[in-house]
């Protein structure tokens, strides 16, 4: 079977811990290779090459790092059939899918390249007597990622393209259960010529994370994953003198108004609710509805869209939705289902029961789309994250109850709003409590020039990821103040200075 190892300074580096973890294919259902679990050994043996290539890399100009990410970027374009076929194999979202998260990716990369515009500090001529003061941004050094399984190739990069252009080197441990794609472009960013020691991976588990987490040469800690996770990476790595971004799950709610387009609502419903098997932390996964007789149409919506639903492996070209991740992830939202039936949500479609029968995926961790309609903020469906295809209906009374129930969930990542008044429109974008807020637009994914990034507990830490947040987290401010010969002063200066 096949095993998927380190990539430390250019090259692949066999992983000697003698811990693995298999990976599966989730359409099948089958075991495809087994990912070694680094140790503390091997994360060291990965800072300490990190560490040697800051110094060259971060005195190389910020044009010539530009150049090369750009060579990636080139590269990328041209291998991203190959990298949506990693990513469907191993996580089990469609193919088309899979080539929007590459592009989406990609799409980082390119604001990257603009990092010599981007560095430019700022400059103010006399702010004394003959006194200049600038600020320049500067590396922070070695700095580590660790990522989730459900975006495998984008959410990496919304890391390391930011922090390598910014004179950083970068230490990625990405997800055990979807390690192969991040292997495949770490290979390419040595073939576009990032010098051995910039980029590399560590496979692993909470060894691996816990040893990044406290060891003296990292400087930073970018992660996305689950809340538990990343409120223990933003202590664990504070207490250790770290800067941290960790972006945690997600309960997003769209809220569908009574002059709301009916047609675009439920269409947006449909790939925001099941796209990916509801596997993004950006998907819907609360359709609030103002009023009976709004309920009762969406009701009837999707429950005739959801009988459409095309289920079927990545590899198939015309699903729209494939498997879950893991048995153990099916099994556990299955479960979520069992808990929204006992606490007496009604449930409109049952999506426990889907098998597959196409060839070879009679064992494959699928499942149907689910809908539940009646769920109050009590239920377990309602406060807590399924990350499966599940979609829960609220019904509300009217806009303010609406705002008021968002606000009120712990949770604060997306939310959008469907409806045709602007001031509704307005008023939710400007008061609801959640950081990327859409109008009309199903899932409101920032571009990689802005930043992406949620509130409360969807967020730990000051700075979002990419776009000029992203500037501000890999680099640190320095402030110089000059002064030349002939503007010396040659009394004492005890006193405070002032102008
Ligand atoms: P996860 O929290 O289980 O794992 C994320 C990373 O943390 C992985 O690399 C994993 O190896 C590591 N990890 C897991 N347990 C750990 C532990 N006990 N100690 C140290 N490290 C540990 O998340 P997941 O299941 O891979 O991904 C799904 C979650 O990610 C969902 O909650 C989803 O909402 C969230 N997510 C959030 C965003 C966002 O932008 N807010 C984006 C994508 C995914």
């Amino acid at each position: 079977m096949q095993i998927i190892n380190n990539y430390i300074d250019g090259d692949t580096v066999e992983i000697k811990s003698e811990r693995f973890s298999d990976v599966f294919n989730p359409s099948t259902g089958k075991a495809i290779a087994k990912v070694g679990l680094s140790s503390d050994k091997e994360v060291d043996t990965a800072v300490a090459s990190s560490k040697i290539a800051f110094e060259k890399w971060s005195k190389m100009t910020s044009l010539k790092r530009s150049r090369i990410l750009n060579k990636f970027r080139i590269l990328l374009e041209d291998n991203a059939e190959e990298m949506a076929y990693l990513i469907s194999k191993e996580h089990g979202k469609v193919h088309s899918d899979a080539l929007g998260e590459v592009t989406r990716g990609i799409e980082v990369v390119e604001f990257a390249c603009g990092a010599p515009h981007l560095l430019k500090g700022e400059m103010t001529e006399n702010v004394g007597t003959d006194i200049d003061s600038y600020s320049v941004r500067q590396p922070l050094g070695v700095v580590a990622g660790i990522t989730p399984f459900n975006f495998p190739a984008m959410v990496p990069m919304w890391m390391f393209p930011m922090a390598l252009a910014c004179g950083n080197t970068f230490v990625l441990k990405p997800s055990e259960r979807d390690p192969s794609v991040v292997m495949f472009y770490a290979k390419l960013m040595t073939k576009a010529g990032f010098p051995d020691g910039v980029f590399n991976v560590v496979q692993g588990d909470k060894v691996a994370v816990d040893r990044l987490l406290s060891h003296p040469d990292v400087s930073a800690i970018s992660f996305v994953g689950s809340t538990p996770i990343a409120k223990y990476i933003y202590h664990t790595g504070a207490l250790h003198g770290k800067r941290v971004q960790s972006l945690g799950g997600a309960k997003n709610h769209m809220v569908v108004m009574p002059d709301a387009d009916m047609e675009g609502a439920v269409n947006g419903l449909m790939g925001a609710a099941y796209g990916s098997a509801g596997e993004r932390c950006m998907a819907i996964s609360v359709v609030v509805a103002v009023g009976e007789e709004i309920a009762e149409k969406l009701k009837k919506a999707l429950k005739e869209q959801i009988s459409k639903l095309k289920i079927g492996p990545g590899s198939d070209p015309e699903a729209e939705m494939g498997p879950l991740v893991t048995h153990q992830h099916l099994e556990r939202v299955k479960e979520y289902i069992d808990s929204g039936i006992e606490q007496g949500a009604e449930l409109v479609v049952d999506g426990r029961g889907y098998k597959s029968e196409k060839k070879d995926c009679e064992k494959g961790f699928f499942m149907g789309a689910s809908l539940f309609d009646n769920v109050t903020p009590e239920m377990k469906i309602y406060k807590e994250e399924i990350f499966g295809p599940v979609l829960s209906m609220v019904r509300v009374n009217s806009f303010e109850e609406a705002v008021q129930l968002i606000n009120s969930h712990e949770f604060g990542n997306g939310t959008t709003i469907y409806t045709r008044d602007g001031d509704s429109a307005r008023s939710f974008s400007n008061s609801i409590q959640v950081g990327m807020v859409g109008v009309n637009i199903p899932i409101p994914v920032p571009m990689a020039f802005h930043s992406f990034g949620g509130w409360k507990a969807s967020l730990f830490g000051v700075n979002h990821m990419h776009g000029i947040d992203g500037i501000r987290f890999y680099t640190r401010l320095k402030t110089i103040t000059t002064r030349w010969p002939k503007g010396i002063r040659n009394d004492n200066e005890f006193i405070m200075p002032t102008m």
